[in-house]
């Protein structure tokens, strides 16, 4: 009985259309809601490393000294943890999917430097001796 019904559906199957599609030659339609992959809008980034710490692949590195945010691609499962820990909400699920590549693929982003602050001058030294007298 088992194998009669095996046998009926792969003769249905032979003359259906297959399931799944030829990617990346044909691209599918992309559903509003698709995991595909993860931006950061760096500028927006405060370099904070909790992305890095709740992510469960290990795909995320944040370096605050020289303002990265890197994330190894392939890693990268699509969970979305890291955009729901992010307090400046600056990382964004995308609904494309990174291109198939036989390499595994990183990509870094760097943020703008900060700009300067004035460093406040010296006081004169006339005006550090008379203070220095003042204490003594
Ligand atoms: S959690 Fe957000 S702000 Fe913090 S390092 Fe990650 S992306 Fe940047
Ligand atoms: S989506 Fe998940 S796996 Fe991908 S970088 Fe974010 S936390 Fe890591």
């Amino acid at each position: 009985m088992a194998s009669f019904k095996l046998g009926r559906m792969v003769m249905r199957s032979l003359f259906k259309k297959p399931a799944t599609l030829m990617y990346p030659v044909i691209q599918r339609e992309w559903q509003e809601r698709t995991r595909g992959h993860i931006e950061n809008e760096i500028d927006e980034c405060i370099f904070c490393g909790i992305c890095q710490k709740k992510c469960p692949a290990n795909a995320l590195t944040v370096d605050k000294i020289s303002k990265s945010w890197t994330i190894a691609r392939m890693q990268c499962i699509q969970c979305s943890c890291c955009i729901e820990v992010c307090p400046k909400k600056c990382l964004k699920n995308m609904n494309i999917y990174t291109s198939p590549s036989t390499e595994k693929v990183v990509d870094r982003y760097v943020g703008s430097p900060q700009e300067s602050k004035p460093v406040p001058k010296a006081a004169p030294e006339e005006e550090n001796e008379a203070v220095g007298e003042k204490v003594l």
